[in-house]
């Protein structure tokens, strides 16, 4: 446990298992115009695409803020190498399954999918959720797909450090920061 103070909110967060406030990522993402995109949306089911999806279950889409304060709380950030975004996962938000899988040309889903994603995490434009299989997504971290957060840069620090930034919420540099001294990087990537 590593108490640290949240710049914004002044809510206090534990910075070895969390790299971002919850309360402010929560509310981020919440505020995020389609982070609900139609492809993953319920309420557009059921039709029938060429390619395999997923959807979130209506129960997600009603819970919707809870589960993103339940997500911020638990789930981890990776970056994905392949797409080249921040991502953040969390098996079961709410003890529930987040979606289900809709095979390619069929309506119907065939099986439920156990994690939630949040892809481009960090972004305020860009983030939206959908859901996926915690099996593949191990597998996708031991091939180094996805790779987790790292510790803090600073000596004896055992803090994550930041998405896209080298240091935790606690030892950002002022270059770091975001408008407001925000706790949210000003880079993205790395
Ligand atoms: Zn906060
Ligand atoms: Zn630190």
């Amino acid at each position: 446990m590593s108490e640290i103070v949240c710049r914004v909110c002044a809510g206090p967060f534990d910075g070895a298992v969390q790299a971002w406030c919850p309360t402010c990522l929560a509310t981020r993402w919440f505020e995020t115009r389609n982070l609900i995109r139609a492809k993953h949306d319920p309420a557009v089911a059921p039709n029938t695409l060429d390619t395999y999806r997923s959807i979130i279950t209506p129960r997600l889409k009603a819970d919707l803020r809870e589960t993103l304060e339940d997500a911020a709380a638990r789930g981890s950030w990776f970056w994905d190498r392949d797409y080249g975004m921040w991502v953040h996962v969390t098996e079961r938000p709410l003890g529930r399954a987040p979606g289900v899988g809709i095979p390619a040309g069929r309506e119907d889903p065939d099986h439920a999918l156990d994690c939630l994603f949040i892809a481009e995490a960090d972004s305020t434009e860009e983030a939206h959720v959908f859901a996926a299989d915690s099996q593949r997504h191990a597998a996708q971290i031991r091939a180094g797909v996805f790779e987790p957060l790292g510790a803090c840069g600073q000596a004896g620090c055992e803090n994550l450090r930041r998405p896209g930034a080298t240091h935790c919420a606690s030892h950002a540099r002022e270059a770091d920061l975001g408008p407001e001294g925000a706790t949210e990087p000003a880079v993205r990537g790395r």
